[in-house]
């Protein structure tokens, strides 16, 4: 697979390699594509979609892991909207660092929930907020919604 790089140190990587850690942020465990919560969101129930493959880019993985990856994104957005009411999304995908990607080897699907009156797309997917819901009451409300 070209463009695979060493998987050690990738968040991602580490992310399912702990998935049953207490810690752990992931929401769902698909077939191809795993949910996860970013850890430094811009939003409460700010969340990302990868495939398990440690991969650089989506060119690089067969199309059903790509329509898996749609799926979440669908499936997130419903779940997004029960427990969290926004008024709209941004979705998006940094490819490269001159993107913005802060983890360039493994790419992954940004899924930021929004509402009415918040600053524009180029900054959430540039900066992190602090903010104050738990991960914990975040990952019991969406789990169930997957
Ligand atoms: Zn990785």
């Amino acid at each position: 697979m070209t463009g695979a790089t060493q998987k050690g140190g990738c968040v991602f990587c580490l992310a399912i390699e702990n998935a049953d850690h207490p810690d752990s942020l992931i929401v769902h465990q698909a077939r191809h594509n795993f949910v996860l919560l970013n850890r430094y969101p811009y939003n409460n129930g700010h969340i990302m979609i990868a495939p398990y493959k440690h991969v650089s880019s989506p060119v690089e993985v067969e199309p059903e892991i790509l329509e898996e990856m749609m799926v979440l994104f669908q499936r997130g957005i419903q779940a997004l909207r029960t427990a969290y009411k926004p008024d709209g999304f941004n979705m998006g995908m940094n490819l490269g660092k001159c993107a913005g990607a802060g983890i360039e080897e493994h790419y992954h699907l940004h899924v930021v929930p929004r509402w009415n009156g918040v600053t524009s797309f180029m900054s959430t997917l540039a900066e992190t907020r602090v903010i104050p819901e738990d991960f914990s009451v975040t990952l019991s409300k969406l789990k169930p919604l997957f």
